[in-house]
């Protein structure tokens, strides 16, 4: 018997869990999940819980109750140590041998160690965090809304919130705070344009070349002198993978995303899928993304096969088929397939795209009945 562990039940994971699944009687496979949590977060729409009040609930899979229907082990544990030479996971309360291991643990939040901002900031990371932010705006009344990070994240959050607070009849101060001198980093001018315009229209202000300096029990301090008082403060300014990850003695990007080679293998035995994994095609690194995550758990399961059966190991090739920024006043841009596209349609190819990689009918039912009935 060979045994296949893997670290992570995100898209990668779960990804790799069915491609495993029709090989585990054939090649007498076990195969055993270690995820933190006994449900994981469908991510994309974490912040259609503010805005869209889409149920957190059906943005949830119970792995224990996918484990049952697909026969793998299923060990609710977070990892803390991974020994690649003794082929050993450790978790809190047990360590596991492997034969193959994948490392799909994604990231999480990064507080750059500031506990002032751990402790005070809001989060998402999942969706009990998304509740938690849905809760504090029903229940409390702040000054102002302060959003860290004008990346991806950091816009859907502050859009999301000003229709939350328009659907109510609320006006407060909404404010995306960004380190560096233009919003979005990388991406192209035409998209950072319509966004900076968009947020103009809902009135979210953007500070750039500016951070938080200091978060005090009810204030906080920005670099450039600014104090807000009584302010939720989310906090979508960057993410890091988990703590195991740092101690592994393997090549790894700022992020702490670990690189793979061709074969998203990080040595013979151990393969990485997903946010974890800092995968170069053609020199260009790949984003974070959904798309990404499940082809690369697909292709380290294909390729876990192939070493057992002496087989030689299949190249990765990702297809992009692009990115979308989506907003809550129902206005988007992105590329899809290589085409420019603003407007409506492509929130409507996000939705789309949400719906067809939610986990199961009844959370696709669910997402399409809150999605329609705030319209
Ligand atoms: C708010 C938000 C919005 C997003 N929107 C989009 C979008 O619109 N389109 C898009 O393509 N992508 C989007 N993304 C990114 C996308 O969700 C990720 O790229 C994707 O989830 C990565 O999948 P993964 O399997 O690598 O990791 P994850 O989905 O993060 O799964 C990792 C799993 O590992 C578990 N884990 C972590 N550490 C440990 C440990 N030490 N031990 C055990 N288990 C552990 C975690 O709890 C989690 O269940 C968004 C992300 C966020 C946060």
């Amino acid at each position: 018997m060979k045994r296949i562990v893997i670290i992570g039940g995100g898209f990668a994971g779960v990804s790799a869990l069915f491609g495993l699944r029709s090989h585990q009687k054939r090649l007498d496979l076990e195969v055993t999940l270690i995820n933190d949590k006994q449900r994981v977060s469908f991510l994309p729409m974490l912040p259609d819980c503010l805005g869209r009040n889409v149920s957190p609930e059906n943005l949830l899979l119970d792995l224990a109750v996918l484990s049952a229907k697909m026969d793998f082990n299923f060990i609710q544990d977070r990892v803390s140590a991974v020994d690649l030479l003794k082929k050993q996971v450790t978790a809190s309360a047990l360590t596991l041998g492997y034969d193959f291991l994948l490392i799909s643990s994604g990231t999480e939040t990064n507080f750059y160690n500031n506990n002032e901002i751990r402790e005070r900031a809001f989060k998402l990371d999942d969706a009990s965090d998304a509740l938690l932010v849905r809760r504090a705006l029903e229940e409390k009344s702040y000054a102002s809304y302060l959003i860290a990070g004008a990346g991806y994240t950091g816009i859907e959050v502050a859009t999301n919130l000003r229709v939350f607070l328009k659907k109510r009849k609320i006006d407060k101060k909404i404010v995306i705070i960004e380190r560096a001198p233009s919003i979005l980093g990388p991406l192209p001018q035409w998209m950072k344009d319509y966004v900076a315009d968009n947020l103009k229209r809902l009135n979210i202000e953007v500070l750039l070349n500016s951070s938080i300096e200091r978060v005090e029990e009810n204030r906080i301090r920005l670099s450039g002198g600014e104090v807000f008082e009584n302010s939720m403060l989310i906090w979508a300014a960057g993410v890091r993978t988990a703590d195991f990850i740092r101690d592994l003695k393997v090549e790894k990007n700022p992020q702490g995303r670990i690189n793979t080679d061709e074969y998203l293998r990080v040595n013979a035995s151990c393969f990485a899928a997903g946010d974890t994994a800092y995968y170069s095609d053609k020199n260009n690194f790949l984003r974070m993304a959904v798309q990404f995550a499940i082809m690369e758990g697909t292709y380290a399961a294909k390729n876990i096969i192939r070493s057992l059966e002496g087989k030689r190991l299949a190249k990765f090739k990702p297809l992009d088929f692009g990115y979308i920024i989506p907003m809550a006043n129902n206005r988007a841009c992105g590329i899809i397939l290589g085409i420019n596209m603003k407007g409506f349609l492509p929130l409507l190819l996000h939705y789309f795209m949400c719906i067809y990689r939610s986990y199961g009918l009844k959370n696709k039912s669910g997402i399409v009945k809150d999605l329609i009935k705030i319209g």
